[in-house]
C-alpha cells in the first residue's frame, strides 16, 4: 500500500485544494486529513461521520480542596503559571487551560491533594465521502498534542485501507515543520511539497525539505500560482534542481480555485480549465515517482 503526504512549509499555499482534487482523481484510496489543528478538507469532501472516538491528549491537574493546606508549593513548582490563588479567594486553584499535565505539582504536594486526570482534547472520526473513506479529526480549542492526534488519524486510515483493500492512503499533512508535520510524514512513500513563489516561499521550502531529507523521505515539489512571480518560480526550480528534487508541476493562478472552494467542490470537478489540467498533470507526475 502506497502512502503519499501533501505538505507545505507554511499554511495557505493551496495544499488542501490539491488534496481535494487528488481525492477526486485517485482510485481505490483512503483519505486522511492530518491537518488536525485547522482541518478544512471536510469543506470540499463533505464527510458523513460513521465512527467518532474521544481523543485523550495531555492530562490535567485536579486539586482536592479538602486536603489542601494552602502551602503554595504547587504554585511555586508550576512553570506554566497554571496554579494561583483564585479571584474569589477560595484558595489555590488550577487553571486547566494553562495546565500542561507535567505533574510537578503532584510531586511537590505533601498533602497528596493533586492528581492528574485524563481529559478529552478532541475527537477522531472515520467518515464516508463520495470519494472514499476519510479519516480525520478535530482538536478542541487551545489543546495541544496534535502530533499524537495525527498518529491516531493515520492509524485509523491504515486500518480502513487494510479492511477495504485500498492501494493508497492520501494524506493532507499539517503545515509548517513541527511535530504534527513529522507525524504526517513518518513512514510515507512520497511527500509532495506545495510551495508558492512568494518572498518567503523559498525559505519555507528549504525548511520543509530539510525535514524530509532528515527523515529520508522521497520528495517532489509543485509550485502553486507559479505565474504570480515567474522570477521567484525560476529560483525555486533552480534550487530544486540543485537539491536533486523534481518539480512535478506548475499550477497557474486562477480565481476559479476560490470559486470552487466557495462552492465546496474539488476544483477538478468544478472546472475543466487550465488549473484543473495542471493539477491532473501533477497527479500523473507523482504517480510516476
Ligand atoms: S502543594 Fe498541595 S497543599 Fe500546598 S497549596 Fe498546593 S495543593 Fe495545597
Ligand atoms: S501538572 Fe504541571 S502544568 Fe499542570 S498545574 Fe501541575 S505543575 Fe502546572
Amino acid at each position: 500500500m502506497k502512502q503519499i503526504t501533501v505538505i507545505s512549509g507554511k499554511g495557505g499555499t493551496g495544499k488542501t485544494t490539491l488534496v481535494g482534487s487528488f481525492a477526486a482523481l485517485a482510485e481505490n484510496k483512503v483519505i486522511a486529513d492530518c491537518d488536525v489543528d485547522a482541518p478544512d478538507l471536510h469543506l470540499l469532501l463533505h464527510p458523513e461521520i460513521i465512527k467518532k472516538e474521544e481523543f485523550k491528549g495531555l492530562k490535567v491537574a485536579v486539586m482536592d480542596k479538602t486536603k489542601c493546606v494552602e502551602c503554595g508549593s504547587c504554585e511555586e513548582a508550576c512553570r506554566f503559571n497554571a496554579i494561583s490563588v483564585s479571584d474569589n479567594a477560595s484558595g489555590y486553584a488550577v487553571n486547566p487551560a494553562r495546565c500542561e499535565g507535567c505533574g510537578a505539582c503532584v510531586f511537590v504536594c505533601e498533602q497528596e491533594a493533586i492528581t492528574l486526570k485524563e481529559r478529552v482534547s478532541g475527537y477522531a472520526f472515520v467518515s464516508k465521502t463520495k470519494y472514499g473513506t476519510m479519516a480525520h479529526a478535530e482538536l478542541n480549542i487551545a489543546e495541544e498534542a496534535s502530533g499524537k492526534l495525527v498518529t491516531v488519524v493515520r492509524n485509523n486510515a491504515q486500518q480502513v485501507a487494510e479492511g477495504e483493500g485500498c492501494e493508497l492512503i492520501l494524506i493532507d499533512g499539517a503545515p509548517g515543520i513541527g511535530c504534527p508535520v513529522i507525524a504526517s510524514l513518518t513512514g510515507v512513500d512520497l511527500a509532495l511539497i506545495v510551495t508558492e513563489p512568494t518572498m518567503s516561499g523559498l525559505h519555507d521550502l528549504e525548511r520543509i525539505m530539510d525535514v524530509t531529507r532528515h527523515f529520508g523521505i522521497a520528495s517532489v515539489v509543485c509550485i502553486n500560482k507559479y505565474d504570480i512571480n515567474e522570477e521567484n518560480s525560476k529560483r525555486i526550480t533552480e534550487f530544486c534542481r540543485q537539491r536533486g528534487i523534481e518539480v512535478v508541476g506548475n499550477i497557474p493562478y486562477d480565481p476559479v480555485v476560490t470559486e470552487a472552494m466557495v462552492a465546496g467542490m474539488p476544483v477538478v470537478e468544478f472546472s475543466e480549465g487550465k488549473v484543473s489540467e495542471a493539477i491532473k498533470d501533477v497527479w500523473k507526475g507523482i504517480n510516476c515517482c
